[in-house]
């Protein structure tokens, strides 16, 4: 395939239609859709690109406990399905589009999606992050055949099956709880002897007689033929080796952020979050970051919401400063 300079191919350049904003938005997590809904309340009409999943990762957690103004807690996907509603009720248009290419070396911006070419004077960066993976046999061979991302999306298909839990952060022992509803048995494998995860979740998976631990151990393979049937353990004290014989394997034991899109155009750090400052503010004026993209430290949904309020706070500065006209 010919691309030009900027790595656009030429045909799909040639062909697309283009659009000018003022506003462009990458994601449709707590962060996007609230930097939306600020960039919308300004009368900027955001155009916010969903990305693969509308709501990001929260839309994929059963209960959120710990954001403000629901003390009975709220489902994930409705959440966002609130963000997105409060979002376009201002003025915010969304499209269930993915960007494919960015360029950032001169202004407007220029984001290519599949139905179209954006040329947006501010950008908000809000992509988020994905699972990370164990990367060892098996795993990729048996996703979506035993091996899982997501308990809210496959729990139901373990009802009163034995699944295996890798990780011990919050995410582990919140989907690995969720996981009880349905599993038989839920065996938390964890690499050390001392959970991550906080308190609240710790004593509610110590209370539950459905979930044990195995400590200080890791996988080193997913066993089974066209679907999971165990799992190959290895003690990292004691080197011993032995199986585990389960239905399931979900995996969560942290994520990378979704900004590949961006190496060699925005500063990141070593693990590929997006550098900002405390303005949101990313390397390039006029181009800011917010949730879980730019975000090593707190990946909360209140925190997310809070950081795309602020992009789009700022890049509304920006644009009054630099008078850009679409
Ligand atoms: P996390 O806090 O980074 O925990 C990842 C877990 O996976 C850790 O226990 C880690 O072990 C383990 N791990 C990492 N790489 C591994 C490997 N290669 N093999 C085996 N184990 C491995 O990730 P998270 O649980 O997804 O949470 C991410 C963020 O979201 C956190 O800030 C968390 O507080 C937040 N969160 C909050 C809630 C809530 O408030 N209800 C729910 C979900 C997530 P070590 O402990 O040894 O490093």
């Amino acid at each position: 395939m010919e691309l030009n300079l900027t790595g656009f191919p030429v045909a799909e350049a040639q062909n697309k239609k283009e659009e000018s904003v003022k506003l462009l938005v990458l994601g449709s997590g707590p962060a996007g859709l609230s930097a939306g809904l600020y960039a919308a309340r300004a009368e900027l009409a955001p155009v916010i690109l969903t990305g693969v999943e509308i709501g990001g990762q929260a839309g994929l957690t059963f209960t959120i406990e710990n954001y403000p103004g629901f003390p009975e807690g709220v489902g994930g996907y409705e959440l966002g399905e609130l963000f997105q509603k409060q979002a376009e009720k201002f003025g915010a248009r969304i499209e269930f589009e993915t960007a494919s290419a960015v360029d950032l070396s001169s202004r407007p911006f220029r984001v290519s999606a599949y139905g179209a070419d954006y040329l947006a004077d501010s950008l908000v960066i809000a992509t988020g992050a994905r699972s990370n993976h164990l990367e060892i046999p098996g795993e990729k061979e048996l996703t979506g055949h035993g091996v899982s991302y997501c308990a809210t999306c496959d729990g139901a298909f373990f009802k009163a099956k034995r699944v295996v839990v890798v990780g011990g952060g919050d995410s582990a022992l919140e989907e690995g709880l969720f996981l009880t509803r349905y599993a038989s048995s839920v065996t938390i494998v964890h690499r050390r002897e001392a959970l991550r995860a906080g308190v609240i979740l710790q004593k509610r998976a110590y209370d539950n007689p459905k979930v044990n631990f195995v400590w200080n151990s890791v996988l080193t393979e997913v066993v089974g033929d066209k679907v999971v049937e165990g799992v190959k353990l290895k003690n990292v004290v004691s080197g011993e080796e032995s199986i585990l014989p389960t239905d399931g394997v979900f995996i969560f034991i942290g994520h990378t952020p979704n900004t590949d899109l961006f190496t060699g155009q925005l500063e990141m750090d070593e693990r590929g979050y997006i550098k900002t400052d405390v303005l949101m503010q990313t390397s390039v004026p006029g181009v800011y970051a917010a949730g879980e993209a730019a975000d090593p430290n707190f990946r909360q949904v209140v925190t997310s919401a809070g950081m795309g309020a602020a992009a789009a706070m700022q890049a509304i500065k920006y644009l009054e400063k630099e008078e850009v006209h679409t």
